[in-house]
């Protein structure tokens, strides 16, 4: 089977300045990466604040080219593909609803946006449209007049999805979808997206910084440290024996009294290193509490065997 979108060697590099006097540097947000997801799974993407996720989201959307590398779509490449064809076949979800919603239009016209933007339809038949998917969503008909102002986050994240939906997409892109709502909401919302995923038949790739989220809705998980996977498989798989020791202490988080709300001390030690500067040989090993003496001189590779996939001297 021909994965829908494939990631083949991909990197970015952004170049920083690093202040006055000082020369500029090269920061690799994300380093070689290979991932397949095939049609009809949801690969969960994790990792703490700049590990390199939300590069990876905006260079799948099409937004960030590739440094090196490429993305494949149904095995045709990203960069060549018409935009207006990407984003009909790909749509994204991002954290923050109110700054992704226009706040001087109506709900109805937010979520018919794509479809005046490809000419679909009369405007009256983009607004029955956007009603329908507003219905579809759990959004009464009667919010369409309503601003995004006038709605709560919640509400409004169903407005993004819908608008994410209404052009029929086969792939969507959720980043950090839940993380600016309160925990009972977030339950709603992943209880609305895996149902959606039934109901059009979509593949998602779910970018988070938290296991609990994705573990309800991925089934397929990478494990992102410092722009690279250390870790990738079946969710259920890395949830049963996770292998990767950064893995693990993630983990452990998620089994704290309060899951869902980031991720707490983890006994990692130091933070997350300077991703400007990042640790020589393998990038976890300044926190790793399992690392041996070649751990800071050799960089492992992922390595394939049944359970999934995994980067650790250890294996
Ligand atoms: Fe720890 Fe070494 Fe494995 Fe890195 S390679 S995660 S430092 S044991």
């Amino acid at each position: 089977m021909t994965a829908l979108i494939q990631t083949v060697d991909l990197h970015r590099t952004f170049t920083v300045n690093a202040g006055i006097f000082k020369a500029r540097q090269t920061l690799h947000a994300v380093n070689g990466i290979n991932l397949s997801v095939d049609r009809g799974d949801v690969m969960g993407i994790v990792g703490e604040s700049g590990c390199g996720k939300s590069t990876l989201a905006r260079m799948l959307l099409g937004l960030t080219p590739p440094s090196q590398g490429k993305i494949l779509i149904d095995g045709q490449e990203v960069g060549k593909m018409d935009r207006r064809e990407l984003a009909r076949r790909v749509q994204p979800v991002f954290q923050d609803p109110y700054s992704s919603l226009n706040p001087r239009r109506n709900i109805a016209s937010i979520v018919a946006f794509p479809l005046d933007v490809h000419g679909i339809g009369s405007p009256q038949d983009r607004r029955n449209k956007a009603i329908e998917m507003l219905e579809r969503v759990g959004l009464p008909a009667r919010y369409a007049d309503n601003t995004p102002g006038q709605l709560s986050g919640g509400q409004r994240q169903r407005v993004a999805i819908a608008r994410a939906l209404v052009m029929n997409p086969e792939l969507v892109i959720c980043d950090e979808p839940t993380s600016a709502l309160d925990v009972s909401v977030q339950a709603q919302i992943l209880n609305l997206l895996m149902d959606l995923r039934r109901d059009f038949n979509l593949t998602y790739v779910f970018i988070s910084h938290n296991l609990a989220v994705v573990e309800h809705i991925a089934t397929q998980l990478a494990v992102m440290y410092l722009g690279r996977v250390v870790e990738l498989g079946p969710t259920a798989n890395i949830f049963k024996q996770p292998r990767h020791p950064y893995t693990q202490a993630l983990l452990a988080s998620v089994l704290t009294p309060e899951p869902g709300l980031g991720i707490p001390d983890m006994g990692l030690g130091l933070s997350f290193p300077d991703p400007l500067h990042p640790p020589s040989g393998c990038t976890f090993h300044p926190r790793c509490k399992q690392k041996m003496e070649q751990c800071s001189k050799m960089n492992p590779q992922l390595k394939k065997d049944g359970s999934g996939e995994v980067a650790c001297h250890l294996y």
